[in-house]
């Protein structure tokens, strides 16, 4: 019988850590890394760049779900230098801004466009597996995965850690605001209907609170079965 690919799925609430997890865990496994945040952040965008703001009515939801289905986003690069292209321009850094971040989690939460977002995600990763990050990768798109792991850390490491994030990136902000916008997408992320964010069945949690990068990434290595 053919082996599955390997599949490791990284969930948990912003600041986790699960995108520098999930970037050094494929590097160390020769796996590829899918984020899947990028590509709703990169329906957000582009729903913003249309003029549509965090209150949608019923009109615009039905334009984002059209933005969602019309979608035109690669990932190039490898990892730890991963871009993120739509419609061919590169986009990385604008994907990164707070309105992206608070736009992402209004669009993720429409049914529409997670179905779109879903199918895209099994496609990508059908044939050579790899480590996908998101919210609902272990409860949704891969319930069967090799390895589901919950990455969480304390609110308020995971709004430093943001904080650090922006301010490396020069974005001016205020830590109170940085640690509100990440409550609020937190908790839009986890009561939403539609595959909320908790731990899948099966998932091993992993606080990072008191780790370092390095020592997740040998935590969420070590939990992976041996190859039979
Ligand atoms: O992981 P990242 O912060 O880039 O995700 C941005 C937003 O996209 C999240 O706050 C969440 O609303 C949404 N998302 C999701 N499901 C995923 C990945 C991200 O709903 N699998």
């Amino acid at each position: 019988m053919a082996q599955r690919p390997v599949l490791i799925a990284i969930d948990g609430p912003a600041g986790a850590g699960k995108s520098a997890t999930a970037r050094e865990v494929a590097v160390r496994l020769g796996l590829p890394y899918l984020d899947t945040g990028a590509m709703y952040r990169a329906v957000a965008l582009l729903a913003a760049r249309a003029g549509l703001g965090a209150e949608l009515d019923a009109a615009g939801r039905e334009a984002v779900v059209e933005l969602a289905r019309r979608l035109d986003v690669r990932f190039l690069g490898d990892p730890r230098n991963l871009r993120v292209a739509v419609e061919g321009e590169d986009v990385t850094g604008a994907l990164r801004a707070p309105e992206v971040s608070r736009m992402a989690s209004v669009v993720s939460a429409i049914p529409e466009v997670r179905r779109e977002m879903v199918r895209r995600q099994r496609e990508l990763a059908a044939l050579a597996g790899g480590v996908v990050e998101g919210r609902d990768i272990g409860t949704v798109v891969f319930p069967d995965a090799t390895l589901k792991v919950f990455l969480t850390a304390a609110p308020e490491v995971r709004a430093q850690r943001r904080f650090d994030e922006l301010s490396a990136r020069g974005v001016v902000a205020r830590w109170e605001s940085v640690a509100a916008e990440q409550r609020e997408r937190d908790l839009r992320d986890s009561t939403r209907p539609d595959s909320p964010l908790k731990p899948a069945d099966g998932a091993v949690i992993v606080d990072s609170s008191r780790l370092s990068l390095a020592e997740v990434v040998d935590a969420v290595v070590a939990l992976l079965p041996p190859t039979p």
